[in-house]
């Protein structure tokens, strides 16, 4: 902002104030060389709050001060909010950088880790650089941050390098504002970092580097403690190394992450367009869904049945060193077994990975809570995050309206907590299925850090209506006032509060499952936002899941539910059995739904597309891909007619269809236009102009396309997320929107 124009020669002084992510970025030095060209006294400090400023000098360089700080932000800084006010001169005559204050509310949003920046990466290749090969190297601009923090202000004291005594040239740069380190809390060298070494057999630095090489190109498992935990590494290219993988970790089904050495090589194996290759590339350096080239020399069983890759480049200087040993596809996947949390530990990962590694990279800086690879696609032109964790947590999300103090503790599935701290809610990092002991031990060390940081204490805790969530159940324990959110409105309610707005849309929230306000499952719901209430305007038709939980897995049992519902017995002789029919019949562990997950199932089973879901949302994906480039807008019909989506004119057109050999991919291009253009059905009913899409289904990039264009065709605004995930990543957020208005 300018302030008033006053006298040229005029002496004044400013207090500024930076909220957001604004801490460990680089932001102090940059504002001392800027007051320092300028002739500028006063001081900077980080703070509870974020970043304080106090400047003072000839009132015309103080204009000038407020345009450069705004121009001359560093790259990963994230300003929310800005406070400029005139105090009275102090007669100071320099400008210097305090150390920082305390006692002070503690909202100061906390960075994510960020990858290595260019200028790192140059160091560690460059044999004449004193940082050659060495695995810790990181500047104000990137390195580690959420994984290293043990409290706030971010500042070497409070994070897990406190244990390290810089050496003179390590503090020299450290206290240089003219030195890229200056104040780069987790600053280190050789002479006095971290080390890595390698175990069983030991070796130091470069040489325990090049024995993950060797284990690899053996065939082996490498264990190497990264940046939120320890990562599974095998040759991407070894279909008996990726097996013994699988094998080792009971994880049969899931698709494997790669990472890939550099963009070049990544470019053999996958197709990523422009903006991917950004996506790739941005410092949070997220797990990116691409298609892959079908001439390849990876092995199928790294992707099993998935239709996309998950891809990452090396964001640590550890990875760029491997990589550069090893330039050759890995699978990198979460060490840990099955669904459990991820090790960060070296006696945890010692023993709890060592029936599955066969080498392991261990170092001595502390990793202070885990934070799984994000993963991200490309949705509408924008990255839209599906797992949020390094690289994203904890950057809060900034809400339209002050919340009263909650902590919401999200759903099942996908599980994430948050806390409400004024307008800003803070999210945990993705957490994962709370079906194990050991991810609700995570989801309790999740809520007690929270807490800690921010020294929050919650007036109320929110959670989902679903009485068997193991959330639920910790809510309900927790002894706080409980207020109960329902699934599928935190879900719209996250995604209008992450695009700003509060009230008067309609909310779109489509999901596999959720606890509706009847007692039935949910999935298929239109609400209508106002100011105090939602409405639910309309929902699919129900149509019943034989077997309940074990539907989720068989998608034929979606098929046969939908086939009975719509009486057409003819059809269902090949996909009914008679203990489902007799389930269907008497409607005894067949639960009604109205999930547009399950119809997604059904059809894939309808069409042979897919007939199981290995993982969540499987069979969807596998029926979004058959698409491929097709573009159509060719239709089914589904009836929208008092609040109900019947779609029993769309199974009529499909199997007539798939009678008469029409391509899968010409089928799935068409119910999925169905989908778009019942969304627009349902919009002309109301009188509003924002609709908002939420909800796992909207994990489905052809189908958020196509639905926002033919939307805004008709003159709609339509907002769907990208700060935090469409699926139940992102319930915490709606729950704490919607419970921290109530008493706000
Ligand atoms: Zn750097
Ligand atoms: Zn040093
Ligand atoms: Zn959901």
């Amino acid at each position: 902002m300018k302030l008033a124009t006053s006298s040229p020669t005029r002496i004044e002084r400013l207090r500024i104030v930076l909220c957001g992510a604004v801490q460990g970025v680089g932001f102090r030095p940059t504002v001392y060389r800027l007051a320092d060209k300028l002739r500028l006294a006063g001081w900077v400090k980080n703070s509870g709050a974020g970043l304080e400023i106090e400047v003072e000098g000839d009132s015309e360089q103080l204009d000038h001060f407020l345009g450069k700080l705004k121009t001359e932000r560093p790259p990963a800084a994230v300003v929310t909010t800005e406070v400029v006010s005139r105090i009275a001169p102090a007669g100071c005559a320099c400008f210097e950088i305090l150390p920082s204050g305390e006692n002070v509310p503690r909202t100061a949003a906390v960075l994510p880790d960020l990858a290595t920046c260019p200028e790192c990466l140059r160091d560690l290749l460059d044999p004449a650089d004193r940082r050659f090969g060495y695995a810790f190297t990181n500047c104000t601009l990137c390195g580690p941050r959420y994984t290293i923090l043990l409290d706030i202000p971010y500042d070497r004291p409070n994070t897990t390098m406190q244990s390290f005594a810089s050496c003179p040239a390590c503090r020299r740069e450290y206290e240089s504002p003219h030195d890229r380190r200056f104040h780069a809390q987790p600053n280190a060298c050789p002479t006095c970092g971290p080390a890595v070494w390698s175990e069983p057999e030991q070796a130091k630095g470069a040489n325990a580097i090049a024995r993950a090489a060797e284990a690899l190109a053996r065939g082996q498992i490498v264990a190497l403690k990264g940046v939120g935990g320890f990562q599974l590494l095998v040759d991407a290219r070894n279909p008996a190394a990726v097996m013994q993988l699988r094998a080792r970790k009971y994880r049969e089904e899931k698709p494997f992450a790669l990472l890939m050495p550099s963009i070049e090589i990544l470019r053999r194996y996958c197709t990523a367009s422009g903006a991917e290759e950004e996506l790739l590339a941005c410092q949070a350096a997220p797990i990116v869904l691409l298609r892959p080239k079908q001439e390849c020399d990876l092995t199928p069983e790294v992707a099993q049945s998935s239709p996309y890759l998950g891809v990452m480049l090396p964001y640590s200087p550890l990875h760029h060193l491997l990589m550069a040993q090893y330039p050759f596809p890995l699978v990198a996947t979460s060490g840990n077994r099955a669904d459990e949390p991820i090790a960060i530990e070296n006696d945890e990962a010692r023993e709890r990975l060592k029936d599955i590694a066969d080498v392991f990279i261990l170092h001595n800086r502390p990793i202070a809570r885990s934070c799984d690879d994000s993963v991200a696609r490309l949705s509408v032109g924008r990255p839209q995050i599906l797992r949020r964790a390094r690289g994203y947590a904890p950057l809060p999300v900034v809400v339209p309206r002050e919340l009263a103090p909650v902590l919401a503790v999200g759903g099942h599935l996908k599980n994430t907590v948050a806390i409400a701290l004024g307008r800003q809610v803070f999210l945990s990092q993705h957490i994962g299925d709370l079906d194990a002991v050991e991810s609700r031990q995570a989801f309790e060390r999740a809520i007690d850090d929270l807490l800690r940081l921010y020294r929050f204490e919650p007036k109320f805790v929110a959670c989902d209506l679903h009485p068997d969530y193991a959330s639920t159940q910790w809510a309900l324990d927790s002894g706080l006032p409980l207020v109960q959110v329902q699934h599928h409105h935190a879900h719209v309610a996250a995604c209008a509060a992450e695009n700003g707005i509060e009230t008067n849309y309609l909310g779109v929230a489509w999901d596999g499952t959720g606890f509706g306000l009847d007692g039935t499952i949910w999935g298929g719901e239109f609400f209508l936002a106002s100011h105090d209430r939602f409405e639910r305007i309309a929902h699919l038709r129900q149509f019943r899941l034989p077997g309940g939980e074990a539907a989720i897995r068989d998608c034929s049992r979606s098929a046969a539910g939908l086939l009975w519902e719509a009486r057409s017995a003819d059809r269902w002789a090949n996909f009914v059995s008679t203990d489902i029919l007799a389930m269907l019949e008497s409607g005894m562990n067949a639960p009604l739904c109205s999930s547009v997950g399950r119809l997604f199932d059904a059809v894939a089973s309808l069409t042979g597309i897919a007939d199981r879901n290995r993982f969540e949302g499987q069979a969807a994906m596998c029926l979004e891909s058959a698409i491929g480039d097709i573009r159509t807008d060719e239709t089914y019909e589904i009836a929208s007619q008092n609040g109900i989506g019947d779609w029993a004119p769309l199974l009529d057109q499909l199997l007539v269809d798939r009678q008469r050999g029409l391509a899968t991919g010409r089928i799935a291009a068409k119910f999925h236009n169905a989908l778009a253009n019942w969304i627009v059905a349902v919009a002309q009913t109301t009188d509003v102009r924002d609709v908002v899409l939420s909800g796992g289904v909207f994990q489905n990039a052809y189908l958020t396309e196509h639905a926002t264009a033919v939307l805004e065709e008709r003159g709609f605004r339509v907002v769907t997320h990208h700060q935090v995930p469409p699926n139940d990543g992102g319930i915490s957020l709606g729950q704490a929107v919607l419970a921290g208005q109530l008493e706000s």
